[in-house]
């Protein structure tokens, strides 16, 4: 895949997050989207997911949100326990000890949790 077309998707999935934050936002009446954090995995440099989060937000109610980054190990999934996702330094599922396969380089940041207020 190309760099290009890598960084449209991670684009996308940024947008995709932010959506995703401003609905779980939106259960609480009257208090709007005041912080996101990102599970991330792999080696995505802050300064580029500063970048994706400033742009996905831009023009959407979560302006002014700011952007938490949690770092986490290699995310896995076990096929032996039907897809069941882990993350691990190793790479043993924690749940049967077979080693689990690496999820694949573009999938490499999750929405984690909001603050609203
Ligand atoms: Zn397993």
């Amino acid at each position: 895949m190309s760099l290009y077309a890598s960084r449209l998707n991670q684009m996308e999935r940024m947008r995709a997050l932010i959506a995703e934050a401003l609905g779980r936002a939106s259960q609480k009446p009257g208090e709007s989207l005041r912080a996101v954090s990102l599970v991330v995995y792999g080696n995505v440099p802050d300064t580029m997911l500063y970048d994706l989060f400033e742009q996905a937000i831009a023009d959407t109610p979560a302006l002014g949100a700011s952007l938490k980054i949690e770092r986490a190990g290699s995310r896995y999934i076990c096929w032996n326990c039907c897809g069941v996702r882990f993350e691990s330094a190793s790479g043993m599922c924690p749940n049967c000890g077979e080693l689990g396969m690496e999820v694949p380089d573009e999938i490499e940041f999750g929405l984690k949790r909001i603050e609203t207020g």
